[in-house]
């Protein structure tokens, strides 16, 4: 018997709320706030039209101004908000959830919409010194939190998508079911899905170019090892799937499973992508459109990233056209009763399927049931403690049962074969 408010109603969103509605044991009241409020009321009319019995209300809401936000929570007062919005509205929404003393859950760590920013910039350039990555996102700013979500007795769940979300708790359940100590672990982000596009993007278009197009990172030995972008290349052979080409990327997991499990030696993330995709991202690179720096045009400022944006295929539009499969694990060697021991854990999900099913396609369902997942075990109390966590840091039995029972089942191979 939970009222829930969900922040964003994208791709990932539409798929959370939807797999709410199918938990309406935990779920009873939803209210769908975004800065569009009629994607937010289409959604309403489509889940009250299939009979849903979560009672569901709409509202607009600007998350880049706390006072805003704190207007809605404090008139909604739900048991936790979901944050599916983007990663810009991070730390926003967690100031007005410490104001009106409510939980939060998000998918994706903070970055900035603005790296020109002089103040944010400092701070950023003083921390690729000290830590040795250079990407925009990473945990500091929310962590940061963390006392202060002590000292107000909330819990603030961070990064539950797939990954970083279920891959974190692949990592704790292999921890806890199959190794004595964990020496490496890679993580392996297959889509093998066909949109029938020239170039598109999975999701958001903005937050994932700037990642794809971001120096490589991977952590050994307690320290980061950078590469420059995609200089790092394997081929792997993924279950369900096939042979795909995959390429050494920072991800946001790797700092938090290197803090939360500092005697793994090795962590990488590697994600496939095919040749005409990565000469398309090229292309647009070098002719300046995956710039997040303001341009003139025609008496106008435009950000060259956000006009790609509006120019590319909306994610949450790639359902009915994506045909194909995405494999997404952990792939850990280490020792079990000093024995060496290999083991890969990981889910396969079907664009089609997940399109029959929700009318969205993999990469969104992916993210959108974990989000449903950990808000469910925060606002059950199963995953409640006071301060900020990843997912890595609970019980995982719990949410690695929730996601055979909606919809991502995974499975345990204890002889893989391991990425070179
Ligand atoms: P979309 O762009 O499809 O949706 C974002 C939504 O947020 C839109 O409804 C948008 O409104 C809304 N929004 C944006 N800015 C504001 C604002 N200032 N105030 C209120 N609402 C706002 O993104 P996705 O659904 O693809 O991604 C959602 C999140 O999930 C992102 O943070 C992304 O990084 C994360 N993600 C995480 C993954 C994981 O595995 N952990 C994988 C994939 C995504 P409008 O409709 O007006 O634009």
């Amino acid at each position: 018997m939970a009222r829930l408010l969900v922040i964003g109603c994208g791709g990932v969103a539409q798929v959370a709320i939807r797999k709410c509605c199918q938990n309406s044991g935990t779920f009873t009241e939803l209210c769908i706030a975004s800065r569009t409020v009629s994607k937010c009321d289409a959604l309403k009319d489509k889940i009250e039209s299939e009979g849903s019995p979560v009672k569901i209300t709409t509202a607009t809401v600007d998350a880049d101004n706390k006072e805003d936000l704190v207007k809605l929570i404090s008139g909604y007062k739900p048991d936790a908000v979901l944050n599916v919005a983007l990663p810009y509205q991070d730390l926003t929404i967690m100031d007005a959830c410490l104001e009106c003393k409510v939980d939060y859950i998000d998918t994706a760590n903070y970055e900035p919409e603005d790296t020109d920013d002089p103040v944010w910039r400092e701070i950023y350039e003083k921390r690729c010194k000290e830590k040795g990555f250079t990407a925009y996102f990473d945990y500091s700013w929310q962590w940061a939190y963390d006392q202060k979500f002590k000292d107000a007795g909330l819990t603030a769940l961070l990064g539950t998508g797939f990954d970083p979300g279920v891959t974190s708790v692949f990592v704790a359940y292999a921890k806890k079911h199959y190794f004595d100590e964990i020496d490496t672990v890679d993580i392996l982000d297959c889509n093998g899905g066909d949109y029938g596009y020239p170039f598109a993007t999975n999701f958001n278009p903005e937050i994932n170019l700037r990642e794809v197009s971001a120096n490589g990172s991977y952590m050994e030995n307690g320290k980061w090892v950078e590469t420059k972008p995609m200089e790092i290349k394997r081929e792997y052979d993924f279950p369900e799937v096939g042979m795909k080409d995959m390429y050494l990327l920072h991800h946001e997991e790797i700092e938090a499973l290197g803090k939360n499990f500092p005697e793994i030696k090795r962590i990488r993330f590697f994600m496939t992508f095919g040749q005409s995709y990565l000469t398309h991202m090229k292309c647009l690179e070098n002719v300046g459109m995956l710039s997040t720096s303001p341009v003139m045009f025609e008496g106008r400022e435009i950000v060259p990233i956000q006009f790609l944006k509006a120019l590319l295929p909306d994610p949450a539009s790639l359902g009915p056209r994506t045909v194909g499969k995405t494999n997404i694990g952990c792939i850990f060697t280490g020792k079990k009763d000093g024995k060496e021991k290999t083991l890969y854990i990981y889910n396969v999900c079907d664009h089609q399927e997940c399109y029959k099913e929700l009318g969205s396609q993999a990469i969104s369902y992916t993210t959108g049931v974990p989000a449903m997942i950990g808000t469910s075990l925060v606002i059950n109390g199963i995953w409640k403690k006071p301060g900020v966590f990843t997912t890595d840091e609970f019980d995982p039995d719990p949410y690695m049962d929730m996601l055979n029972k909606f919809g991502l089942p995974w499975v345990v191979d204890e002889d893989p074969v391991l990425v070179p």
